[in-house]
């Protein structure tokens, strides 16, 4: 751990200071994020109105892909400089995905950065605020290990009505383009009875969904027995017992993927039939050398599987063009899964070469015009079929969970996660339960009117 002292050496109140966290990336650096606002409040600080009138500057950052790495460099520099000019005595922290990957070009880049860290020391995090904080010091710190034990407790919700919930930490898995096992280390699962503990208290206090979060939930106690996840998923059900709640998760590896998670959902009353399922390539020779350990025809089987057990179930995606040796074929056989699955959602990506994944070391030889083009060609293909899917939805009556107001308009989500608008101004709060019939609209939008 480096430490510089700053001149002027004071002890500063810690009740005195207000805290704010930006973050950037997945749900699971969200809730990474709410696990430390709830630390840094535990420790004393105080959570800021805004962005503007925080002492203490929190950027918890990702490093998925490099151009989104860079912008957030970019950002975190100019923010700094000015956040510094208007309030000398403000400190700027910059930790997570990019600092535990990143560190050397963070370390070059910014003098008006305070506290940089990564991941791997996430809980030591607040601690070295408040040093920060209290003596005036510069602090460097970082873990190159990733804790080998689960390690989280208690989270900030930034929603009243929606909390994430991690379930498990980390990833194995190693696809051979991402760096998210190196900046999330081994994979770590929540024991059941704090999973419980935390899901019964959610509902307590009224939350009306939780979102288990993981990178491959669908892994969850691997190392203790292979249908673990089902048996979480069985055991949610018989807690939760007659309350009305949904529980929803995140992100399921096709490869892990098992028809009985299917079964169980389809018969709850809590589990909710959206699955998150990334395909990354519809070819089987790109998928094999991203190690995604499944080919495209077992993905359409379990596709095929969900579309029939559960004909109301939404299926979304992430997708990456232009991976090293990606022929127009390969993406041909990419367009042809993408009409087969009638994806409902997608998070479509341009490949990005990530420094220590092992792609990294493959020559990255789709010129990036072509990656850009594919890009374009595979997110209509997808608008297409999200429109064409449209008309269908007419007339048909869905109980919507209300969970925004902006401007004066109610929207909600249905259990597949489908978001409908609010059309006609009515009584509703956000947190109710209503049942809508649907009329599809302008903008691709879905409306839906409070049914009689
Ligand atoms: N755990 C999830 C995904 C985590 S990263 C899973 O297994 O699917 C989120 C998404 O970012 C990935 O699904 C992938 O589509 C995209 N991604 C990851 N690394 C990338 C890279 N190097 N270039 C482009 N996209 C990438
Ligand atoms: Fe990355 Fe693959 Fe792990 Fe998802 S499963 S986080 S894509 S290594």
């Amino acid at each position: 751990m480096e430490i510089k002292r700053k001149p002027g050496f004071t002890v500063r109140e810690v009740a005195l200071a207000t805290f704010w966290v930006e973050t950037f990336g997945c749900q699971m650096n969200k809730s990474r994020s709410e696990h430390l606002a709830y630390q840094l409040q535990e420790l004393g600080f105080y959570l800021a109105e805004g962005p503007e009138e925080a002492d203490i500057f929190v950027f918890n950052t990702c490093a998925v892909r490099e151009h989104a790495a860079e912008r957030a460099m970019n950002i975190i520099v100019k923010f700094a400089q000015e956040k510094k000019e208007k309030n000398p005595d403000s400190i700027i922290v910059v930790c997570g995905c990019l600092g535990q990957l990143e560190r050397e070009k963070l370390l070059g880049k910014d003098e008006k950065i305070d506290v940089l860290a990564g991941t791997h020391n996430w809980g030591k995090i607040p601690f070295l605020i408040k040093k920060a904080w209290q003596e005036k010091v510069k602090i460097v710190d970082f873990q190159e290990e990733a804790p080998s034990l689960y390690e989280e407790r208690g989270y900030c919700h930034s929603s009243k009505i929606s909390a994430y919930l991690p379930i498990t930490f980390g990833c194995d898995n190693f696809c051979s383009y991402c760096v998210v096992p190196y900046t999330t280390g081994k994979e770590r699962s929540k024991p059941g009875e704090i999973i419980k503990e935390e899901l019964m208290n959610l509902a307590e206090e009224g939350f009306r969904e939780v979102t288990l979060l993981g990178q491959n939930v669908n892994s969850y106690g691997r190392d203790r027995k292979e249908e673990a996840f089902e048996e979480l998923l069985l055991d949610i059900e018989e807690w939760l017992g007659n309350k009305k709640i949904w529980v929803r998760f995140l992100t399921s590896h096709p490869r892990d993927f098992r028809e009985k998670i299917v079964r169980i959902v389809k018969d709850s009353r809590v589990l909710c039939p959206y699955f998150h399922l990334p395909l990354q390539a519809g070819s089987n020779k790109i998928l094999q050398l991203m190690k995604r350990g499944y080919t495209r025809e077992d993905y359409l089987n379990k596709v095929n599987l969900i579309r029939q057990s559960i004909p109301s179930a939404r299926i979304g995606t992430d997708i990456i063009v232009g991976f090293p040796g990606e022929t127009d074929s390969d993406f041909q056989e990419t367009l042809d899964i993408v009409r087969k699955a009638q994806f409902d959602v997608a998070y479509t990506y341009v490949y990005s070469p990530r420094p220590g994944t092992a792609a990294y070391l493959l020559e990255d030889d789709v010129p990036l015009p072509e990656k850009k083009e594919r890009l374009h060609v595979l997110n209509d293909t997808l608008r297409n079929i999200y429109r064409g899917k449209l008309p269908s939805l007419q007339g048909k009556v869905m109980e919507i969970l209300i969970d925004r107001k902006e401007g004066g308009l109610l929207s909600g989500r249905g259990a597949n996660n489908l978001r409908v608008y609010l059309r006609e101004p009515c009584s509703i709060e956000v947190g109710e339960w209503i049942e809508v019939v649907l009329t599809p609209g302008e903008g691709n939008k879905v409306y839906g009117s409070v049914k009689k």
